[in-house]
């Protein structure tokens, strides 16, 4: 049965038509059978029982007369009669007179029932019929009829049947294909639209109405059905898809407004009705000091503690106060916010209620600031503003137009106009027609954003005194960069120009006279020497010519004489020495190789040098634009002395060259007997010595290396110590000349 409901319509149809065709064929034939069975078993009854009565009334002569012949003449007459199988007539005494037997079947009396009548048997029915004579009993006439009869019209019937249910199951499947198209084929139409639409989703499909029946009534109940889903489903898809746009904007808007909070330069911090953090941005987070798991939650005035700055007392929180009145509350100023970590920093801020679209309350939000920048900008620009007030010099502000902004204390006292007298003014007001005016070029130079440094200028005061001033002017520029005008520091220097004008007097005056002294030197050590070797020569001929004819002393005097006169020679030329490097002040012009001005020294003082197993070591020298007459005595004179000074060990001489930015620095170090610091500038002077005659020597030569190094703009100094050998520095201005310094 399950498999009968699952089985298609149509197959339903036809097998429904089918078994019901056949079952009423097969229940109208069985009926026709057994009603033909029943009429024909009645009749046959009623044939036999004519039969046996028509044979019984012929034989009762023949068992009167007891004559088998007759009777079986009258039993004969039964051929005519195929289904009769066998009779017999009996007499009373049960002796069979008369019997008859169908060609092929058994000889023999059927056995006779106890009553009169027909029964049936196995074999078929039995007839008997007592054979009356006089209404007595005489005897029996039995026949046997076989019931082939009966068969062969049941077999006919049910043949007739069958055939009738063939035609009629053919016609019945025939009128079931019409009414499968006719039933069917809506109910398909419908069942595929709704399988194409469960399968699809597509609510647009519509069944085609195939008739007008109660399936086409359900046809457009589903087709109304899905149309009113279609609309629904449309909505709805309208209303996903604007929920989700809807739902989009707002995680838009979500984001942005979390991304604006959290990149906002300003601390921002939310709080609920009852003052509890919702909500902390990260610049909140880092001034407060409370990560934002531990924030949110705690109540404000548990992380926001601040205090008055000048009177350190607690401030009420501004949120409690926006709380209490619903309005925006700003902060009073000097809050000090009190951080976790102890830190102590100023703030500005302002708090504000949060209303919903009711207009209630939800919360605050509260926004502040470190201020500690602005406070400090602040102070630094009254500190500025200040100085510049209190500064001595005068320091003015103009505009493109040389027009007079600013003007400071400094400027009332050095110009004599009071600020009130020359802001407003042209810069002209204080201009010396006599020196020129270099404001236009200045001017250029400052619109194109430079700054110029201390130029000398002459100006004009009040009382119309001209006066000197060094000014320093930048330029003015505005919050866009852009240059708006000028400022202006001018100093009085006018006392400095008088005495830098005296001065420079003054060393005209001194270099004349040093030059004549120079000059002086120079022409008495050179016409000195003249007299001095005649002194010399003579004293020579003196001491030969009084050979053996002077005493001890007289020879001891002349000998003095002439010490006296070695010296002096050796001091003249040393003089003379001395006063040539000042002689030529003009430039050099050749470049000098040290390294070879180094041999040659060594090479002058090869004797001393080999007696006292001396060792010149040296860095590889630079080359100088310089004179050579000059650094051959300036290292001869410094590598003697390291000779001469020596103390107990042979003297290690170690040159060496440095390069710094703005000069070379030489040195010289020797091991010998070093020098007490409180000599150590003295030595320089010209005859300045340290030691007696045993160590011979003039005094001049580190006077002449002063002098080579000034003359090239150097400075010469000596490190040392007493017992623990001496270096002597000294400085060249400029750099090592390029490729040549490691050559
Ligand atoms: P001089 O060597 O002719 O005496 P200098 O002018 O060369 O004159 O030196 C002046 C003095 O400085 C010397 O007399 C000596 O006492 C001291 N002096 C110079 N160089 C050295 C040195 N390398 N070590 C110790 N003393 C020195």
């Amino acid at each position: 049965m399950n498999h009968f409901r699952d089985i298609p319509i149509k197959q339903k149809l036809t097998v429904t038509i089918l078994v019901t065709v056949a079952v009423s064929l097969l229940l109208s034939g069985a009926g026709v059978v057994a009603a033909d069975s029943f009429l024909f078993r009645s009749y046959l009854n009623r044939d036999l029982s004519a039969l046996a009565n028509i044979l019984a009334d012929n034989s009762n002569a023949s068992i009167a007369f007891d004559d088998p012949q007759s009777a079986n003449e009258v039993l004969a007459s039964l051929r005519s009669r195929t289904h009769v199988v066998s009779a017999c007539v009996r007499g009373a005494n049960e002796v069979t007179l008369a019997s008859y037997a169908r060609p092929g079947a058994p000889t023999g009396c059927p056995s006779p029932g106890p009553e009169a009548g027909i029964r049936s048997t196995p074999e078929g029915l039995v007839v008997s019929q007592p054979i009356m004579l006089q209404s007595r009993s005489i005897g029996t006439v039995v026949l046997l009829y076989d019931l082939d009869e009966v068969g062969q019209r049941v077999r006919v019937f049910g043949t007739t049947v069958l055939i009738v249910l063939l035609i009629s199951s053919v016609f019945a499947f025939w009128v079931s294909a019409g009414l499968r198209a006719l039933v069917a084929a809506p109910i398909l139409e419908l069942a595929q639209a709704v399988t194409a639409v469960s399968k699809t989703k597509n609510y647009g499909i519509r069944a085609r109405r195939l008739s007008g029946d109660e399936t086409g009534v359900l046809t457009d109940a589903i087709n109304e059905m899905l149309a009113g889903i279609q609309t629904r489903d449309t909505d709805l898809r309208k209303a996903l898809v604007g929920r989700e746009n809807a739902l989009a904007s707002a995680e838009n808007a979500r984001e942005f407004l979390a991304t604006t909070l959290a990149s906002i330069g300003d601390a921002v911090i939310s709080t609920d009705t009852e003052g509890r953090v919702v909500f902390a941005n990260p610049v909140a987070q880092a001034l407060l000091g409370w990560p934002e798991a531990e924030i949110v939650g705690k109540h404000l005035d548990e992380v926001f503690r601040i205090v008055n700055e000048l009177t350190r007392e607690k401030v009420e929180s501004p949120v409690a106060k926006v709380l209490r009145e619903g309005t925006i509350v700003g902060m009073a100023n000097h809050t000090l916010l009190m951080a976790r970590s102890g830190a102590e920093i100023p703030i500005d801020d302002s708090g504000a209620p949060i209303r919903d679209s009711t207009g209630a309350t939800r919360g605050t939000v509260l926004v502040f600031r470190d201020v500690t920048q602005s406070r400090r900008a602040e102070q630094t620009t009254r500190l500025l503003a200040s100085i510049v007030e209190s500064s001595d010099d005068a320091i003015v502000g103009h505009d493109l137009d040389c027009i007079f902004t600013t003007w400071n204390k400094g400027a009332e006292k050095t110009f004599g106009y009071s600020s009130d007298e020359a802001i407003g003014r042209s810069t002209l007001l204080i201009a010396d027609s006599e020196s020129g005016d270099e404001m236009p070029g200045v001017l250029e130079r400052i619109k194109r954003g430079e700054r110029i440094d201390q130029y000398q200028a002459v100006r004009r005061t009040k009382n119309g005194q001209p006066i000197h001033v060094s000014v320093t002017v930048s330029p003015l520029l505005d919050e866009l960069g852009r240059v708006v005008g000028a400022s202006k520091i001018a100093r009085d220097i006018t006392e400095q120009v008088m005495a830098s004008e005296r001065l420079a007097q003054l060393n005209a005056a001194l270099r004349r006279s040093n030059e004549d002294l120079e000059r002086f030197a120079f022409v008495a050590s050179h016409d000195l020497q003249e007299p001095l070797r005649m002194i010399s020569v003579y004293s020579q001929l003196l001491i030969r010519a009084c050979a053996g004819k002077v005493d001890g002393d007289t020879g001891m005097f002349v000998d003095y004489i002439t010490g006296g006169t070695r010296r002096m020679r050796e001091l003249l030329a040393d003089l003379l020495a001395y006063a040539e490097i000042g002689a030529n002040r003009e430039d050099p012009v050749s470049t000098i190789d040290l390294n070879v001005v180094l041999e040659k020294v060594k090479e002058n003082l090869r004797a001393s040098i080999d007696d006292s197993g001396a060792r010149v070591s040296s860095v590889p020298l630079p080359f100088l634009k310089a004179d050579e007459v000059h650094f051959i005595p300036l290292f001869q004179n410094l590598i003697e002395n390291a000779i001469k000074y020596r103390g107990a060990d042979a003297p290690q001489i170690q040159i060496r060259v440095e390069e710094s930015a703005h000069h070379v620095q030489f040195s010289v170090a020797d091991n010998g007997i070093g020098i007490e610091p409180e000599y150590q500038e003295k030595i320089f002077a010209p005859f300045k010595r340290l030691h007696g005659p045993n160590i011979p020597g003039t005094g001049i030569g580190l006077a002449i290396c002063l002098r080579v190094i000034e003359r090239y703009g150097g400075r010469i100094w000596v490190e040392s110590e007493a017992g623990r050998g001496a270096t002597f520095h000294f400085t060249l201005p400029g750099k090592i000349l390029p490729g040549k310094d490691k050559s």
